[in-house]
């Protein structure tokens, strides 16, 4: 079904229990969902070109309001085409509002019901970020989805502060709306309500109601433990819209992806894969393997046997291992690049099973696979 904003359109193909696989249509890419987005946080998905983040298989990937706006300025960056001709990704792009790196890197923030006032963390200059303004900057960016500015409350916040975010985010979801919309770009609105299943449902009923293209989940993976985000998730998830892509922001592992898709989320982003790949941790389906870890010194064999990226097929653990110890810049490539194999391999399987109704079984398999073989512990060891 087409979508409010104009050029977009979402539609799910088959349902296996609450798990949904579909497509969404953007202006600009087909995306199937379930879909993982590459989070590429300054215009940049760190150490691969567009070339090989594509290569992948990924259509859409996520860019940082808050650090393009404060470097180089939506301004230059639009003066370019936008995030995406500033960078030369041919595809999809999706901005956050801003809202969550001025909470956890701005100096001197102070938040009022109009907006957030901070200093840049990067020359100190005093900066204002209103819903109005959040809206602008990222129709400068051009991405195909904007996300509203919203408050997202620390982890274990006490319920009336969590009530607070919920009403401010409300209110400027409201003038979000209000502004003009930019050509070409869809809007999400975001749910709040911490780990309150009450507040989850009464908030996410009054973000349904306004006229978003899709409806993002934020504030999870904050610090809750996962299986009190899985059981939340399995009771949330299934009563947002059916007929608009789902979004959980910032999620994260691979077994937080198989289970909040089974409770039918249709969109992820995390820096996970690309993160932990520049500190020499590798995701598979054999579970996290350390390549730091001494067990690999001498270990000839592919990092990923069911792996088909070319990292796999061409270099051992004992070659990857040893980028890492000395410190050659090639390790985070080769390892990024195969992180985003994974996940992307990841969804395009789950999404197969969904269409086949045996979602479940595949899930519950891949995950115990995953869990008995992973490495963990620290370097070296
Ligand atoms: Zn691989």
């Amino acid at each position: 079904m087409t979508l409010p904003t104009p050029g977009f359109s979402f539609r799910v193909d088959a349902v296996d229990g609450n798990a949904r696989s579909g497509e969404l249509q953007t202006p600009r890419a087909r995306i199937e969902t379930p879909a993982f987005m590459p989070v590429g946080t300054q215009a940049t998905v760190k150490a691969l070109t567009p070339e090989e983040v594509a290569s992948t298989g990924a259509r859409i990937i996520l860019a940082n309001t808050y650090h393009l706006w404060l470097r180089p300025g939506a301004e230059s960056i639009a003066a370019h085409g936008g995030v995406v001709g500033f960078m030369n990704w041919p595809y999809a792009l999706l901005t956050d509002s801003g809202g969550y790196q001025v909470f956890s890197l701005a100096k001197n923030r102070t938040i009022d019901d109009d907006g957030i006032t901070f200093r840049s963390h990067i020359d100190g200059s005093l900066k204002r970020l209103t819903p109005e303004e959040a809206m602008r900057v990222q129709a400068l960016l051009g991405s195909d989805i904007a996300m509203v500015l919203d408050e997202c409350p620390p982890g274990g916040a006490p319920r009336p502060e969590v009530e607070g975010a919920m009403e401010r985010t409300t209110a400027w979801a409201e003038r979000c709306l209000q502004t003009k919309p930019a050509d070409g770009q869809a809007r999400f609105g975001i749910v709040q309500g911490g780990t309150e299943l009450d507040l989850r449902l009464s908030h996410l009923e009054t973000i349904a109601a306004l006229d978003f293209d899709g409806v993002a989940l934020g504030g999870f993976s904050v610090g809750e433990p996962p299986a009190q985000m899985y059981a939340l998730l399995d009771r949330i998830t299934p009563q947002m819209p059916k007929d608009r892509p789902r979004y959980l922001m910032g999620v994260g592992t691979p077994s937080d992806l198989l289970q909040a898709l089974s409770s039918g989320v249709d969109l992820f982003d995390c820096v996970l894969p690309t993160r932990n790949a520049r500190n020499g941790q590798a995701l598979t389906w054999g579970g996290r393997v350390n390549l730091k870890q001494a067990r690999h010194r001498d270990d000839e064999s592919r990092l990923d046997e069911h792996c088909d990226c070319s990292v796999c097929a061409g270099y051992s653990r004992a070659y990857l291992r040893h980028l890492f110890k000395a410190d050659e810049m090639l390790g985070p490539r080769l390892l990024s690049l195969h992180n985003l194999h994974f996940y992307a391999a990841l969804m395009r399987k789950a999404r197969a099973m969904i269409r086949l109704g045996e979602l479940g079984p595949w899930v519950a398999s891949t995950l115990s696979e995953m869990k008995e073989r992973d490495e963990v512990g620290d370097p070296d060891t």
